[in-house]
């Protein structure tokens, strides 16, 4: 799957790994050009000094002294080979003395002039290069002096080095891959998160956990966009806007999830139905203004009475649920019980001093007592309350001492 992860972790990780291998590769071939450069130095230099010391003694033909300088020659570094060479040709000292008396197959360099063959395998394998010198005095060529030196060292030490280009090159791949996943984590981390809580809000749920780490970038420019956006959208779908309290939607998410947990933890929970009495009343009389303060007010009433657990919600007009999770049947009544009180005690004051009084009607349900059905529990709550209209208002029935209760669907 291509996910954003990989998105953002194969390129980066493709472009650092190319750079550091195309910087390797550099690296090694600069090197390898100057290490060649300076063994040739190195060789031709050689050549020169034996070409300088045999001269005297190519004239005399002193072979002992000649053949010291061979074996002087064969001690520098990467020498394979050492002659000299007379003006016929003919190998006078020969780090071989076995090919001493041969001639020379090769060309011979002209005066002043040093000469250089072609690479070429000698017997042992090695890649070999010769470096004829000429042997002069006093502007007249006597002879030459030959030098072959290997290559094996140089290769040797550009394979060495190589290897340990690029294992630091590994090492420092192997941090850039873990760097473009901690990269893409950071990034997708919050994503997710985000993405999570939008999708939790779309399905009705505002509980949405915030982030555990405080993003002080871009990422979290939006992480906070986001929350306040959830902050007030919570506001508009989950509250009344004339009450404040919960909204009829959020009653019912609330009740699904209060049904689940008291399947898992074998609890009851109730429903109160609370319609005011003769309200209609209240807003012939006193207005539509008046009306809302009054609704406002029992809304008041019902956030005060209640535990933060509990749900206060606006259900219609003027009539609202209280869902009490993990509640019995004696906590509930003793709630709306407490809620009617309230109401009734303290009457509506008008900002002139009037006095209006208000009561409420309510309706208690209980699950599992009253049904094992969660979603006829309202409707079941909603009897109760119209029970208590009958009875006279400003009361409190409960739904199992309704006479004759409307079956469930
Ligand atoms: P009962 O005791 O039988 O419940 O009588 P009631 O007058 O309260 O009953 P009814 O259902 O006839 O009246 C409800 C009234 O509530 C009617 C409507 O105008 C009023 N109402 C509904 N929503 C609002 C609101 O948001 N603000 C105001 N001010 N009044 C509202
Ligand atoms: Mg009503
Ligand atoms: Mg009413």
């Amino acid at each position: 799957m291509r996910t954003l992860r990989f998105k953002i972790s194969i390129p980066v990780i493709c472009i650092v790994v190319g750079a550091q291998l195309v910087t390797g590769l550099f690296i090694v071939s600069q090197v390898r050009k100057a290490m060649h450069e300076e063994n040739h130095q190195h060789g031709l230099a050689v050549a020169y000094d034996l070409a300088h010391v045999c001269a005297r003694s190519l004239i005399s033909r002193d072979l002992l002294e000649l053949r010291n300088y061979i074996r002087y020659t064969m001690t520098q570094e990467y020498v394979t080979q050492a002659m000299v060479v007379d003006e016929d040709g003919r190998i006078v000292m020969h780090n071989n003395l076995a090919r001493v008396g041969e001639k020379y197959a090769g060309t011979l360099p002209h005066p002043g002039q040093a000469l250089f063959s072609e690479h070429y395998s000698n017997a042992a394998g090695e890649t070999v290069i010769d470096i004829l010198v000429p042997i002069e005095t006093a502007g007249v060529q006597l002879g030459s002096a030959v030098i072959s030196y290997s290559h094996i060292g140089v290769r040797n030490a550009i394979k060495a080095l190589t290897r340990k280009i690029f294992l630091i090159l590994s090492i420092a791949s192997a941090f850039a891959i873990l760097f473009a996943f901690l990269l893409a984590e950071y990034i997708v981390r919050p994503m997710k998160h985000l993405s999570k809580a939008a999708e939790k809000m779309s399905s009705g749920s505002f509980n949405i956990k915030k982030m555990d780490m405080e993003y002080s970038d871009e990422i979290g420019d939006l992480a906070r966009s986001f929350y306040r956006m959830a902050g007030k959208l919570e506001k508009e779908v989950c509250h009344d806007p004339l009450t404040g309290l919960f909204t009829r939607n959020v009653l019912q998410i609330r009740l699904t999830e209060e049904h689940a947990q008291s399947q898992r933890l074998n609890n009851d929970f109730a429903l109160l139905m609370l319609d005011i009495d003769h309200f209609k009343k209240v807003n012939d009389t006193y207005g539509h203004g008046v009306g809302d303060e009054v609704l406002r007010y029992i809304a008041a009433i019902l956030q005060e009475q209640t535990r933060g657990g509990d749900c206060p919600a606006r259900y219609g007009g003027e009539e609202f649920v209280v869902l009490l999770p993990a509640t019995h049947r004696q906590g509930a009544l003793h709630v709306a019980e407490k809620i009617r009180r309230s109401i009734e005690a303290s009457s509506f004051r008008l900002p002139e001093g009037n006095k209006i009084p208000v009561t409420a009607s309510i309706g208690v349900a209980l699950f599992p007592e009253d049904t094992s059905d969660y979603t006829w529990l309202l409707e079941l709550a909603d009897q109760a309350m119209y029970e208590a209209k009958k009875k006279g208002r400003n009361c409190v029935v409960q739904a199992s001492d309704l006479k004759k209760p409307t079956p469930g669907p």
